[in-house]
Parts: C-alpha cells; sequence; structure tokens
C-alpha cells in the first residue's frame, strides 16, 4: 500500500468534498479499516477533526454525533439515563478498553457486520441517521443505510445517529451472550422493546443480533400482539415464535440452534419482567 495523501478536513463539507478523491479511504476510529484499507489506496481522509463527536438531545431525538466513540457513551449522563440506560449499557459491552477508546459509531453502522452493537440498537430504537452527501445532508431510517443507494465512506458521511424520545417510556432490554463479558464473538445480542399500558401490548419490538448480517426481527408476531394482555401464555407464544424464526436462518447448525435457544429464554425473561411492573 501506497499511502502518499493524508487529510485531516475539519469540516464535513471539505471531508464530503474528499470522498470523491480516487483511490481514497474515511478512516474514522480506524478499529476496523485498518486491516481493511485496500490496496490500491492512495490517500486517506481521517475524520479525527471533525465536528462530529458530541452527545445532545434536541426536542425529538437522543442524538450521537458519528464520531462518538463507545467509550463517550458509556460514560455520557443522557446516555445511561434515556432509554433506561440502553446505550451505555450496549457501548460497556464493546470488547475491551482501548477498543472503546477509539471505535466510533459511526464506524460500527458503515458496514454490516452480525456482531456490531449499533445496527441491533438501532433496530430496536427505530434510529434514523443524517448522511452527508456532495451538497446536501438528510435524514434517513438507519436500514436504507444498507440498500446500496448510500455508500458510507465513499459517497456519503454518515454525521448523527438519531434516538427518538418519545421512545423514552418504554420498557428495554440488552443482554450480550458471549463466551467472555466483553468478547467481540458474541453468541447472540438482543435489544427488546415494550410499550406496555394496562397490562396490555401496545408496541413491542424484539431485535436479534449476531445471527445474520441485519438484526433479526419478526414483523408479523410483533403485528400480532398489539393490543393483547401479557400473561404467561401470550409470553410462552411469543418466546417460541421467535426461537422458531431464529431457527430457521440456518436451519442446520448446532450453534443457531443455541443462539434460537437463547432467544426464547431471554425474551421469556424480559417479557416476564413486564408482568410484575
Ligand atoms: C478487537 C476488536 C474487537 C471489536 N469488538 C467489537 C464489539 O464487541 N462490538 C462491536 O460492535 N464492534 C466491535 N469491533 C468492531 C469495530 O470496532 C466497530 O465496528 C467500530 O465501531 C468501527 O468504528 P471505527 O471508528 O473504528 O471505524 P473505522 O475502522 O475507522 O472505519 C470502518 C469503516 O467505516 C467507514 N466509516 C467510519 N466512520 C464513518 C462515517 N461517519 N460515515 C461513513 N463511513 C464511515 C470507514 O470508511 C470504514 O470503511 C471490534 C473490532 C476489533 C478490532
Amino acid at each position: 500500500m501506497k499511502i502518499k495523501k493524508i487529510y485531516f478536513p475539519n469540516t464535513v463539507r471539505e471531508a464530503v468534498s474528499l470522498l470523491g478523491k480516487k483511490n481514497s479511504v474515511y478512516i474514522a476510529g480506524s478499529t476496523y479499516s485498518f486491516k481493511n484499507i485496500p490496496e490500491n489506496t492512495e490517500i486517506a481522509i481521517c475524520g479525527r477533526d471533525l465536528p462530529i463527536s458530541y452527545i445532545k438531545k434536541d426536542q425529538k431525538y437522543l442524538i450521537l454525533g458519528a464520531g462518538s466513540t463507545f467509550d463517550q457513551i458509556e460514560k455520557n449522563k443522557l446516555c445511561s439515563s434515556l432509554f433506561d440506560g440502553l446505550l451505555s449499557k450496549a457501548a460497556s459491552a464493546c470488547s475491551s478498553q482501548l477498543i472503546r477508546n477509539m471505535a466510533t459509531v459511526g464506524g460500527n453502522l458503515a458496514h454490516l457486520n452480525a456482531f456490531n452493537l449499533f445496527p441491533v440498537l438501532c433496530s430496536s430504537l427505530n434510529a434514523n441517521v443524517r448522511i452527508s452527501l456532495k451538497g446536501f445532508s438528510k435524514i434517513i431510517s438507519w436500514k436504507e443505510l444498507y440498500l446500496g443507494r448510500y455508500k458510507p465512506g465513499i459517497n456519503c458521511l454518515i454525521t448523527e445517529l438519531l434516538f427518538p424520545l418519545n421512545l423514552s417510556r418504554n420498557k428495554f432490554y440488552f443482554k450480550k451472550v458471549s463466551k467472555i463479558k466483553s468478547s467481540w464473538d458474541s453468541y447472540i445480542t438482543v435489544c427488546f422493546r415494550a410499550d406496555i399500558y394496562k397490562k396490555k401490548i401496545k408496541d413491542l419490538r424484539l431485535s436479534v443480533g449476531a445471527v445474520r448480517a441485519l438484526p433479526y426481527i419478526d414483523e408479523a408476531l410483533e403485528k400480532d400482539v398489539i393490543g393483547k394482555e401479557i400473561n404467561t401464555e401470550l409470553i410462552k407464544d411469543i418466546s417460541s415464535r421467535l426461537e422458531s424464526g431464529v431457527l430457521s436462518l440456518h436451519a442446520n447448525s448446532e450453534i443457531n440452534s443455541y443462539r434460537a435457544s437463547l432467544a426464547k429464554n431471554l425474551s421469556t425473561d424480559f417479557l416476564s419482567g413486564l408482568m410484575e411492573d
């Protein structure tokens, strides 16, 4: 590899215009890109000086600047209080302190990887992202990043992750089951959310990560249970359906059948807790 030029843009506009240069690569925390820089790369665009490392809220959203690190999120007061502290809890489950100091949330969302934490969180919290392209910026659903139109780090920069505050009164549940507590190689990562009113389900999201590149959800199941009273029988039905859905992703895999039983047990644990509220 022969890197001839390294840029440290300090505006998003400048960074986006540099993305257009031939054989260039955008680098944020470098925890993923360091080993994956294409051989023909000549230009490195480093995000270090970009003003996108903030965490704040406005009337509608909790806003994570895409340059925020897992360490910042773990320690931030908004992240440890809103959504039952879900984002801080999840950030603390990422690898080692060294990686958490460097890894950014923008880099985590830029490429799908089954073990990445932020796709599961975004899926559970119906997150949006702000992206900047040449000459304009726009807000899209996080899922649109992967439909082929936008190529993060190539034709656009992710600048913000937006988590809707109207969900902040919901109940949340995050668990990562792995060989050791902060292992990269998790068996499963789940992020569940429920809106319960007078024992009835108003909204449910059971998002399961590490089972495939995009987190697994069963939209039909989530729709079927709206308006139903939460009780032992319903919990059994929901968790069995979630187990079957995960199982069907890789029918003959032993590790996947273990993951499916984890999905069942963790969703039972979450939903049983809701009955007690
Ligand atoms: C040892 C180890 C353990 C890890 N453990 C975990 C773990 O437990 N959980 C987990 O989720 N991840 C884990 N990761 C994966 C990695 O750390 C994360 O995906 C991280 O968030 C990537 O962010 P980064 O800033 O380092 O991205 P970089 O490596 O700098 O960039 C990654 C890619 O994303 C693009 N990119 C970066 N920022 C943006 C942006 N703002 N807009 C558009 N494109 C962008 C870059 O161009 C590049 O292609 C681990 C990695 C390592 C090496």
